[in-house]
């Protein structure tokens, strides 16, 4: 699993508690803390791709209201998923993780071939990093317990959209676990 990373998507105070607040993002914690645990134990790198909005100027403010601001409390990764000194933080202002981020150059200078896309939503950020990841033709593993929506229909035609379209394999978080 040398080149294999986690991209935990948009596990933020706001699309947590906050101002996109999402009650389903409860029941992927436990799990998730589980995961990136062992991830670390194993020498697997963990990437935090985290919204950093600029007010006044990211377009997706004016569809989602603020969020994710910048340098605010709101934009911090969640204390139950909180980043190790050995972690990464990429920074966003879009859906994806990787437009116009450092995200490709970082995966490459690590040598990463496949990665394990976790957060939010799976049918939005989680949907359109997928999709680059995808495109920059990384294999791409997304855990069910590790991802979710704001509705069962979004959860559920999110991960459908992500194996069909992308190849992802999805697994549920204990079984991944037993391969690190
Ligand atoms: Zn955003």
């Amino acid at each position: 699993m040398k080149d294999t990373a986690i991209i935990v998507v948009d596990m933020l105070n706001d699309f947590v508690t906050g101002s996109l607040a999402c009650e389903r993002a409860q029941r992927i914690i436990p799990p998730l803390s589980r995961l990136l645990s062992a991830a670390r134990t194993s020498g697997i790198r963990v990437i935090y791709s985290n919204d950093s909005h600029i007010p006044g100027i990211d377009h997706e403010l004016e569809l989602w209201g603020e969020h994710g601001m910048a340098n605010t409390p709101g934009a911090e990764v969640i204390s139950e998923l909180e980043p190790t000194e050995v972690d990464y933080l990429v920074p966003k202002r879009r859906y994806s993780g990787f437009f116009q981020t450092s995200m490709q150059l970082l995966l490459t200078e690590l040598g990463i071939k496949t990665v394990i896309i976790c957060g939010l939503h799976a049918h939005m950020c989680v949907r359109h990093t997928t999709a680059d990841a995808y495109q920059w033709g990384y294999a791409i593993i997304v855990p069910t317990d590790g991802v979710d929506s704001f509705t069962e229909e979004d959860y559920l035609g999110g991960l459908k959209y992500l194996k069909e379209v992308y190849g992802a394999e999805l697994i549920e978080i204990d079984e991944l676990i037993k391969r690190f």
